[in-house]
């Protein structure tokens, strides 16, 4: 694999990132971000960087990892080194989380996924339908903002597992401003804005699998001075979380790009399950990288 050296020119050149999950193979869809990335870095003379976004660690394996880079170098996507892996840095996610929760803006939750669903459905039962997130699921129920310390440290010492959410009501109350994007993509654009409500009380830390991704993607554009977010219309929403994290953590706003999605031949995203559509498998019947850039539309 050929070394791509740093750019040194222009300390306030724009900073692109790629940033895939190694929990799986790339797939066409990766391969029009990493494209539109690199193409977009290029026009505006910037830097593209590549960050693995590996804080899954039963999912994402170095065999999987090492196939993204073969896979994304492939293509000739010329991003810098050293790549910068998520599972090196929980130090710094701890430290974010840390200072959430010396604002008083985190709490232990212990709800496991069915007690939530069990409690969803009796309620729905009753008649009301129950809040549901941009992607659909059910927001996590409220009232373990109530427990009292002593509650909280006792419940901690037995539970198997809890996470850290976020009291996104009282994070909202604490800004008191509504917050906004600059959205240059595919979707709606100029000024959009955030309602990090709309997601609940979300996770930022699992005592089992440490930090979430609305956390470390956070945390980690500031710590590359990430200025450009180009990325699927699959996350436009997400964004919202991350502009109320960005406020609580005094972190600079990057311009958010969120792309067209490559669709499966059932009209539905593509996942890494989807053989056919892994660019390791379209490599193999002898496609070139510049038929997988036609095959993306660039
Ligand atoms: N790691 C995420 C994914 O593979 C992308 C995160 C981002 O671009 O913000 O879907």
């Amino acid at each position: 694999m050929t070394e791509r050296p740093r750019q040194t020119e222009g300390q306030n050149a724009p900073v692109f990132r790629f940033a895939p999950s190694p929990n799986g193979r790339l797939h066409l869809g990766h391969a029009l971000s990493a494209l539109l990335n690199a193409e977009m870095a290029e026009k505006m003379g910037g830097r593209l960087l590549l960050r693995i976004e590996d804080i899954d660690l039963t999912r994402c394996t170095p065999e999987l990892e090492a196939a993204v880079l073969d896979d994304l170098t492939w293509l000739g996507i010329p991003f810098e080194r050293p790549v910068r892996r998520q599972s090196e840095h929980f130090p710094l996610y701890r430290e974010a989380l840390d200072r959430l929760k010396a604002m008083g803006l985190v709490y232990p939750a212990f709800l496991s996924r069915g007690e939530v669903k069990a409690r969803v459905s009796a309620f729905e039962r009753e008649g009301g339908p129950w809040p549901r997130d941009p992607d659909g699921a059910p927001l996590y129920p409220t009232e373990e903002r109530a427990l009292s310390e002593s509650e909280r440290a006792e419940r901690m010492a037995t539970a198997e597992r809890y996470a850290w959410r976020l009291d996104i009501d009282k994070a909202q109350r604490l800004i008191g401003e509504r917050l906004s994007w600059q959205e240059t993509g595919d979707g709606q654009r100029g000024e959009i804005a955030a309602d990090p409500g709309a997601w609940g009380d979300v996770v930022l830390w699992r005592s089992d699998a440490p930090s979430s991704y609305h956390l470390a993607v956070t945390v980690d554009d500031a710590a590359q001075g990430v200025t450009h977010v180009v990325r699927g219309l699959d996350l436009f929403h997400a964004t919202s979380v991350h502009r109320l994290l960005q406020r609580l953590l005094d972190l600079p706003q990057p311009v958010y790009h969120h792309h067209r999605l490559i669709l499966g031949p059932d009209g539905r995203k593509l996942s890494k399950s989807l053989g056919d559509t892994a660019l390791s498998a379209l490599r193999a019947e002898g496609r070139t990288p510049s038929d997988i850039r036609a095959m993306v539309g660039i």
